[in-house]
């Protein structure tokens, strides 16, 4: 396999600290071409950006997941601002959202901050990566309201609500979990979107598809999702990467 590109992984994470360089640096050599590193909080940023300038092939996406809400403030989207306008890497804001699973972070505090940052990335004209735990109502309530290009990562809504997705003009993102035993929901969206508005994602170090579910993931696994998706759209795995990779250069505008 040759040219995946992995449109969702945290390289910044410490279940990479062993062995990060040696890791990343053996991606290319497995048919990893491309790598959307998304940050979570102010530290992930800082370390995203540096693997974006250390390695060609990693690019990043910079945001305040809604996990990682507590102890900013608003004005600390100014710096978001700065740094998309300053690093040529930055091609999305990302991770953003809602997660409604994690209480730690009050409803009230995520939704001014997932809303911020869409009118933020749309004022840079970059995409989201949205993340989306048990709060479909309320992520699909501002993404109709804003309608910022961009991706659902990790997506685990349903069939019809991805139409609504696909609507909205954004794409939906799939990964590790289309192989897991118990996956009916998205192997039903799986058919139902077509390949040109997919996006393959791991979210390393989490969601190792079968069978190395429960291991550590990394971008080289991706191919395991690619097959599933490939038996199920009835291609060749070469041909989803291949179809999954040029959406991906589109959405974030890279050419290369
Ligand atoms: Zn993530």
């Amino acid at each position: 396999m040759s040219g995946i590109f992995d449109t969702h992984a945290h390289y910044d994470d410490e279940k990479f600290d062993e062995d990060r360089n040696a890791l990343l640096s053996s991606l290319p050599s497995k048919g990893v071409e491309l790598v959307m590193n998304c940050a979570t909080n102010p530290a992930s940023i800082q370390s995203t950006l540096a693997l974006a300038e250390t390695f060609e092939f990693i690019y990043a996406a910079i945001g305040f997941h809604p996990e990682d809400l507590i102890g900013l403030t608003l004005s600390d989207l100014d710096k978001l601002k700065d740094l998309a306008q300053t690093c040529s890497k930055v091609k999305a804001i990302g991770e953003i959202g809602l997660d409604y699973y994690w209480k730690e972070v009050p409803r009230e505090m995520q939704l001014p901050f997932f809303e911020a940052q869409i009118e933020l990335a749309k004022a840079l004209n970059l995409p989201v990566i949205v993340h989306d735990r048990e709060a479909h109502e309320d992520t699909y309530a501002l993404l109709r309201k804003h309608k910022p290009q961009g991706v659902l990562h990790c997506y685990s809504g349903s069939a019809e609500s991805a139409k609504e997705i696909l609507d909205n003009g954004m794409y939906i993102g799939i990964g590790g979990a289309l192989t897991f035993k118990n996956a009916k929901k998205i192997v039903k969206v799986a058919e139902v979107v077509p390949l040109e508005r997919i996006l393959l994602e791991t979210d390393a170090p989490y969601m190792a598809p079968v069978p190395m579910r429960g291991k550590r993931n990394d971008s080289s696994l991706i191919v395991y999702v690619a097959q599933a998706l490939a038996e199920i759209k009835g291609i060749s795995t070469q041909e989803v990467i291949a179809t999954c990779t040029q959406n991906s250069k589109d959405l974030f505008r890279i050419d290369k």
